[in-house]
Parts: C-alpha cells; sequence; structure tokens
C-alpha cells in the first residue's frame, strides 16, 4: 500500500505546483497514451484472462475509450482550464469576475473489476488533465489485469505523481483514508461499499465521487421497433456476460409484445453467440466463484424460457431469459450484474412505474418506443442517472453527456469536460479596480444610504 510517507511526498510534490502547468499534464497524458498503446497487447491478454473479453470488446469497452479521453483532453484542456469570464454586478464595479479552475490536490481513484482498466484509467485522464497527483486503487479481483495497469503506472509516472495500491480493499482503503487527508475520492463498485467509502470521507470532510449501481430497467412500449429492441437489449445485456453497471437490469415490455419480443430476443442471442454460447469467441465469463454462486441463486427464481445452462469450472452461465412474475423476490430486489435477464409485464403504465418505483434512482432507465410524445413522458416520470430512448447503455460513450448516478446510483459525474470539472475547484475571483473608491461604501453610514 502507498505509505504515510509516500502519500506525504505527493502531497508536498503537489504544494511544489509541478503539476500545474498545462504543458507538464499535457506531457503525462501523451506518456500515458503511448504506455497504452505498448501494452495493448498484454492488455488484451490480461482482460482475455480475467474476463475472457476479447480483443475487439477490450478496444471499444476499455482501451480506446481511455485513448479517446486522452485525445479529447490533448485538444481541450487549453479551453477547459483557462479562467472563465463572468459578468460583474454593479456593487463590485469597476472590476473582473473569474472562476478559476484549480487543481484539487491528492485524490483517491478506486475502482472495480468489471471493466478494470477503463473504470481506473478514465478516471485518472480527468484528474491528470486537471492538474492532481493521483493515487490508484484497483480491484484485487482482476489479478492479471491488475499486474498489467501496475506496470503501466510504474514505468509512466513518477510513484510521487501517480502511485497505484495493490491489495484487499477492506484492508487497505480505510486505514489509507483515516490516515491521510485526501483532496477528493472518486469510488466505482457496489453500494455497500459505497456508504463505507462515504463514510471515511465524511470523517475528514472530503469531498466523494460515487459511481454505485442499480436496477436499471427498461421499458418497451407498444410502438417499439421490436427488432431492433431486441438487438440493442441483447448487445448490452450479454456483454462482459452482463456484468456491465448500466445493463438493462430487468425488462418490462407491454404484456401486447412481449411474446414477440421474448421470439426475438432467442433468435439474436442465437445469432450473436451460435447455438452453443460456450464456444463464443465474443461471449464473457463470470468473474469469480462467489460471483458465480451469487447468480446461480437467481436462476431459481422464475421460468426460463431461454438459456439456463451453465457450468462453473467454466464460470459459464448462458445468456439466460426468465419469466419473473414475484417481485419480492431478490431478483427483482438485488442488482443482477450478470447474464440473467428478467422479463416482467405491464398492462397500464402505471403499473410499470409501480415495479420501477421499488427500486429508485436507478443509474440508467431505457425507453424503446417510436412514439416521441411517449418517450419524453417517460422519462419524466422516471428519475434515473441517465437514460436513453430506443438504445441501451450508449450514453455512457458520449463525452458530451455528464455520466453518474443519482440518490441510490450515485453522487457526482464524470466524462470529458465533466471529468475536469469534478477534479478541480471552482474557485471565484473578483479583481477589484482600485479606483475610484466611494467614501459611502465604509462606516459611518448614518446619512450616507437612505435605505427606506
Ligand atoms: P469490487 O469488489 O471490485 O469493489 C470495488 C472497489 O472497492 C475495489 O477496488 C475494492 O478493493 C474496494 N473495496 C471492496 N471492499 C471494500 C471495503 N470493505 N472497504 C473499502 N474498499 C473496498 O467491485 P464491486 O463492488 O463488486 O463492483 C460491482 C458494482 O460496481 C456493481 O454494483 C456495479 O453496478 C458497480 N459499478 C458501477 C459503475 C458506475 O460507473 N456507476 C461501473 C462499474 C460498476
Amino acid at each position: 500500500m502507498s505509505s504515510l510517507l509516500q502519500l506525504n511526498k505527493m502531497r508536498e510534490y503537489f504544494l511544489s505546483g509541478a503539476t500545474r502547468p498545462i504543458a507538464f499534464r499535457k506531457q503525462q497524458l501523451k506518456q500515458l497514451r503511448q504506455s497504452i498503446l505498448q501494452y495493448e497487447g498484454a492488455l488484451n491478454e490480461a482482460l482475455y484472462k480475467d474476463l475472457k473479453k476479447s480483443k475487439e470488446e477490450v478496444w471499444f469497452s476499455e482501451t480506446g475509450l481511455v485513448l479517446s479521453e486522452i485525445n479529447y483532453f490533448l485538444k481541450q484542456i487549453d479551453d477547459l482550464a483557462a479562467p472563465r469570464r463572468v459578468s460583474t454586478n454593479l456593487i463590485n464595479m469597476p472590476g473582473k469576475s473569474y472562476v478559476m479552475y484549480e487543481p484539487l490536490g491528492v485524490v483517491l481513484i478506486i475502482a472495480p473489476w468489471n471493466y478494470p482498466f477503463q473504470l481506473l484509467f478514465l478516471p485518472l485522464v480527468g484528474a491528470i488533465a486537471a492538474g492532481n497527483c493521483i493515487v490508484l486503487k484497483p480491484s484485487e479481483i482482476t489479478t492479471a489485469t491488475e499486474a498489467v495497469m501496475q506496470q503501466i503506472i510504474a514505468e509512466t509516472f513518477e510513484p510521487y505523481y501517480v502511485s497505484y495500491v495493490t491489495g484487499e480493499g477492506a484492508a487497505v482503503i480505510p486505514e489509507m483514508m483515516q490516515q491521510f487527508k485526501f483532496d477528493h475520492v472518486f469510488y466505482t463498485g457496489g453500494t455497500a461499499v459505497g456508504k463505507i467509502i462515504y463514510r471515511l470521507a465524511a470523517e475528514q470532510l472530503t469531498p466523494v465521487t460515487l459511481e454505485l449501481g442499480g436496477k436499471s430497467p427498461c421499458v418497451v412500449t407498444p410502438n417499439a421497433d421490436l427488432k431492433l429492441a431486441a438487438r440493442r437489449i441483447a448487445l448490452a445485456k450479454f456483454s462482459n456476460a452482463g456484468q456491465m453497471c448500466i445493463t438493462p437490469d430487468y425488462l418490462l415490455p407491454h404484456q401486447s409484445v412481449k411474446d414477440t419480443l421474448v421470439a426475438l430476443l432467442k433468435e439474436t442471442i442465437n445469432k450473436f453467440y451460435g447455438e452453443q454460447p460456450v464456444e463464443s469467441y465474443d461471449y464473457g465469463r463470470i468473474v469469480s466463484k462467489k460471483q458465480f454462486s451469487r447468480l446461480m441463486q437467481y436462476l431459481h427464481q422464475g421460468k426460463v424460457l431461454a438459456g439456463g445452462t451453465h457450468n462453473e469450472e467454466l464460470l459459464y452461465i448462458a445468456p439466460t431469459l426468465l419469466e419473473v412474475t414475484d417481485t419480492s423476490l431478490p431478483i427483482m430486489q438485488e442488482e443482477i450484474f450478470g447474464p440473467i435477464l428478467p422479463i416482467l409485464t405491464y398492462n397500464d403504465d402505471n403499473e410499470a412505474l409501480q415495479i420501477i418505483r421499488q427500486n429508485p434512482d436507478p443509474l440508467a432507465f431505457y425507453v424503446f418506443t417510436n412514439n416521441k410524445v411517449e418517450a419524453d413522458d417517460w422519462l419524466q416520470q422516471v428519475p434515473s442517472g441517465g437514460a436513453c430512448v430506443n438504445t441501451v447503455a450508449r450514453h455512457y460513450l458520449n463525452k458530451s453527456l455528464p455520466f453518474g448516478g443519482r440518490g441510490n446510483s450515485g453522487i457526482g459525474r464524470y466524462h470529458g469536460a465533466y471529468s475536469f470539472e469534478t477534479f478541480s475547484h471552482q474557485k471565484a475571483v473578483l479583481k477589484a479596480a482600485t479606483w475610484p473608491d466611494p467614501t459611502f461604501a465604509y462606516p459611518p453610514y448614518q446619512g450616507k444610504i437612505a435605505i427606506f
């Protein structure tokens, strides 16, 4: 772990001002880009070992995203970091007002195992661009990827600028957060640990970003293009074997379209992964035995409509469609985070809303409909971190959109300019003119200002 001595060195380095110049930040981002490209092969192999991700999937969901974020900052950082002039009110005239973007200091970034590279390095890029020193804590579960990332960080950065902490989260994080006052903690992971992080941060008055999970619903109305819906839902639900924070957790088709949608989903799964998904180049594996056993329990909480086969040795669970009617079962109370898709139906919108409100503030909400009024109506009815109409999870890929949860699904946002804001302090600066300096502004006031 990062010793207190090392953390103090990082603080000293930050206070030296070395990380502030934009040229320094750009240089670090360029070095990072170079290292990622150099280690691309090793990352592909490691992510295959940890989660059986194909190299194509690694590109569009891990390395490609991070490289694109680096390129974005290399182009935009001058504009983002420049003081933003704002208007000055009458009482402060003559004068000029600015919002200045100040680096926060030494920040801690904690990541989970499902996209172990991207979820650690994407916030890292924003934190570098904003001029901070950074402590990285990857997931200890995806060991092969963890080792490659450690090598990348060690070879790219000075340890007093970006450091890398290994070990079990429960063993290293609380101690570190109790001993050292971080200037920000950026955590991605489950809600239970998120609460622990929030408590630890509160003790030090450290601001947090919490990127948590939840049960993201997907509504399919009678006005939807069902073929398109089946394709897009299946892609998001079964990529990375459903271990995705913004995957559709459960499906809510209108009763009138359910049978057709299920038939189309089965056809699509077959097209994507073949008769035997266990043999598919594109189909992933569950990350660990612990997660595998947790998911197994859900298989008995509904009627299997497709899939349902599994192999513990291979950590394989087939893409599974499950008809569920009882919303009090754990499968409808807990985030599934695997390739099992419960399908419930609704007859009128209120019925669907009642099911959704059992798990309020999901990280994402999806609705399929070709009726624009209906789409807007659903967007207004369901509070969520983000949302998509007629697609699933793709909002994550647009840097112009803030990514984050609300309520149960998290606090704060990032990606692109939003990352820059997350890792900066917006300092309010007023530059006052020294002349004129009217005497009525100073006491004694009596007789100078007529208020009544
Ligand atoms: P995990 O077990 O890898 O834990 C996440 C991090 O927390 C790890 O770095 C781990 O070391 C640390 N940790 C674990 N226990 C700890 C403890 N007791 N004290 C301090 N730190 C501890 O990941 P996970 O929680 O299983 O991840 C899955 C969850 O993450 C899902 O709920 C998913 O929805 C959520 N998630 C959210 C996003 C998002 O962007 N909002 C992205 C991916 C995953």
